[in-house]
């Protein structure tokens, strides 16, 4: 299979998980005979301190006529985030690329893995039964997209943000939703706050008219506050949730404590035409940024997402998952899930183990 990928790598640890997802792919054309053509392009501050903007023309032209971007993270250190150079980084960066293809299904799965069971924060018998819960998140509409405006009435400060729902944005994740848990434990939990909101109880209406199509998958309905407490004390009940975007923003940044690490989480945002970009859930931590010690794991299995949801590579993605489970079961640790009695490993250190266990699975 011939594809080609815009690998916008960005800042901080970017360029080195990058660099570890890249290595792993190539592993990949090799041992299975595709052809992968990576064409880079400037985001972020990187792309600023060269061109003088964040998200430049040319990056978007090199994303337009790729099969799909696999994005790296940008931004700068926190204490910095008012200078020039790194304010509203993110926010152009991300949400222009959002914006200008149209994701409007952001995929983050979270999956405890055994031998990591010690880094989760919840207790042993929470997790027993294992977690892996996939957070599929509307993207384009809602409170995020609707009006906002502060007025003053009467002498006195008012905001408003206007929450707002089509039946066609519904139905169109709704669809990807149940696609989603058909090929997983078929046990879809959609979130919303029907009892309240008029956009709730539209978005359960129409969630329920599309489970039609989907006899084979378990629906339940949940109100977003009961979610946020059973994903803390019931995590296994989980397989897919699907929600809004702002509820999808609060509930999958929840789920993403489970693992332990924001370097092991990846992500996808789709667009209704199947395009997508993939990226780990973290951002660029400055903090640990040209050190050789970040966990490539959140982008390495971006990359898997890349070959399964955009490429229809699944066997491929497996080999990648199973590569990373091996070498984490090995005992093989980046510094941030490090137990005391194992050594940590160095980012390329982590990525050679994974390379090797591919051309040899
Ligand atoms: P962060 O996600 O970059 O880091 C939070 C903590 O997690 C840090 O201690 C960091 O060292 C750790 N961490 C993150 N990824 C890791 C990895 N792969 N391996 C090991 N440890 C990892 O959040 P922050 O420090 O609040 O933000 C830093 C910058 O990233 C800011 O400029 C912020 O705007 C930006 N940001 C970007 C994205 C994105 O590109 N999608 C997302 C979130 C934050």
């Amino acid at each position: 299979m011939k594809k080609k990928i815009a690998i916008l790598s960005g800042d901080g640890i970017g360029p080195e998980v990058m660099q570890a997802a890249l290595k792993v792919l190539s592993t990949i054309e090799k041992r299975f005979n595709h052809e992968f053509q990576f064409e880079e392009a400037l985001v972020g501050g990187a792309a600023y301190d060269k061109q003088g903007e964040h998200l430049p023309k040319k990056t978007l032209e090199i994303c337009e006529n790729s099969d799909a971007i696999l994005f790296g993270s940008v931004g700068g250190p926190v204490s910095e985030q008012g200078s020039e150079k790194w304010k509203n980084c993110e926010k152009i960066s991300l949400l222009g690329l959002r914006k200008h293809f149209l994701f409007n299904a952001n995929f983050r799965p979270a999956k405890i893995y055994s031998a990591l069971a010690d880094i989760c924060p919840l207790k042993n018998k929470l997790i027993a039964s294992g977690i892996d819960v996939l957070v599929i998140r509307e993207l384009l509409g809602g409170i995020y997209f609707g009006e906002h405006k502060t007025e003053i009435v009467n002498q006195k400060r008012k905001a408003i943000d206007v929450a707002e729902y089509t039946e066609d944005q519904i139905s169109s994740i709704a669809h990807i939703g149940f696609q989603a848990a058909k090929q997983r434990k078929q046990k879809l939990v959609s979130v919303d706050k029907a009892n309240v909101l008029d956009t709730s109880k539209l978005w359960r209406t129409i969630v329920t008219e599309v489970h039609s199509n989907y006899p084979e998958v378990m629906l339940e309905h949940m109100l977003v506050d009961n979610c946020a407490m059973q994903i803390i004390q019931n995590p296994s009940y989980f397989d897919v949730i699907l929600t809004e975007n702002m509820f999808g923003d609060i509930i999958s940044d929840t789920a993403a404590v489970l693992p332990g690490s924001l370097g092991l989480m990846p992500s996808a945002s789709l667009n209704s035409n199947g395009f997508g970009m993939y990226e780990p859930s973290g951002g660029s931590a400055q903090d640990i940024a040209g050190k050789n010690i970040a966990n490539p794991t959140a982008q390495i299995l971006s990359a898997a997402m890349m070959l399964k949801f955009s490429f229809g590579l699944s066997e491929e993605s497996k080999i990648i998952e199973d590569a990373v489970e091996k070498v984490i079961s090995d005992g093989g640790r980046t510094i941030d899930i490090a137990r005391e009695d194992l050594n940590s490993i160095s980012t390329l250190q982590f990525t050679e183990r994974i390379v090797n266990i591919i051309k040899h699975l």
